[in-house]
């Protein structure tokens, strides 16, 4: 039986006004990066785009708002949006990305149709302070179990090439492993020249080796290749699935532009690979 892979699609639902300083992300207002920013993208749009990935054999899509965390009016906007795509499309499993979330907020988001949270742990605790100063990993780490109290999928990952040292990546890599996620998106930093950051695009043979470390480490949770896979590794990115991973992000990211979802079908077919058809497969 051929490896199956997951295909993820990302809709950037309120975009870039974030007053926080992550140094790798364009979504900050303190690097000025140019980029759209808008508060709530209007509901339609959001389900227009949960159609076209679906019709793009997606089998998840992703809710992300830039900012720190859950407030009221992200929370109201979020459960809108989740209500209305999982209303008008069938067969997507629904993950939220906002942030900073309490137990009793995510709860919210599951009873209006969320499935997974996503909360990335980015990189080691010890590396933290040198990529962020306004928030702390341990934060970060505290939604990360409220979701699984919250009876929500957990999605939890990190970012490569930030200039952390192999033992970061190695104890962000336990850390994940310990709050036990059904997902670890893994991310290759993309330099943008407004990112205070002296990131890296690691070559590929070390991208390729850190995601074959990820599969020792992570057993048989879900490892999908998200931001970087085409800097990283252009048109060699069918390798990442030898290496252990067995899902991508198609189309678009959040601020960057992703592959022809078309093209990453071919090139799956062309390796041997079946697009799994529901979120809940193994
Ligand atoms: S909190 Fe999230 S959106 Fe805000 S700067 Fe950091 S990574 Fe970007």
């Amino acid at each position: 039986m051929s490896k199956k892979i997951f295909l993820c699609a990302i809709s950037n639902i309120s975009s870039g006004h974030c007053l926080e300083d992550c140094k790798f992300c364009t979504q900050s207002v303190k690097h000025g990066a140019d980029i759209e920013r808008y508060y709530h993208k209007p509901v339609e749009t959001i389900v227009e785009e949960a159609k076209r990935a679906r019709a793009r054999k997606a089998v998840g899509f992703c809710l992300v708002t830039a900012g720190r965390g859950v407030d009221e009016k992200t929370l109201r906007f979020v459960c809108e949006a989740a209500e209305a795509v999982k209303k008008e499309v069938d067969g997507l499993g629904l993950i939220a990305c906002n942030g900073t979330a309490t137990t009793e907020q995510l709860r919210i988001l599951k009873d209006h149709g969320v499935d997974s949270y996503n909360h990335n742990l980015e990189t080691s605790e010890a590396f933290y302070p040198n990529i962020c100063t306004t928030h702390g990993w341990r934060e970060r780490y505290e939604t990360c179990e409220n979701v699984k109290k919250a009876g929500l999928k957990l999605c939890t990952g990190g970012i490569f090439g930030l200039g952390e040292r192999p033992e970061d990546r190695l104890s962000m890599l336990e850390s994940i492993r310990f709050l036990d996620p059904d997902s670890v998106p893994l991310n290759f930093f993309h330099p943008n020249p407004a990112l205070p950051l002296e990131g890296e695009t690691l070559p590929p043979e070390e991208a390729l080796a850190w995601i074959r470390t990820a599969r020792e480490v992570l057993g048989d949770r879900r490892i999908m290749v998200a931001g970087g896979r085409e800097i990283t590794f252009g048109e060699e990115d069918y390798r990442i699935f030898e290496a252990g991973a067995d899902a991508i992000v198609i189309g678009n990211y959040l601020t960057t532009k992703g592959k022809d979802p078309m093209r990453d079908h071919a090139m799956l077919a062309r390796h041997g690979y079946e697009i799994a058809k529901s979120c809940h497969e193994r």
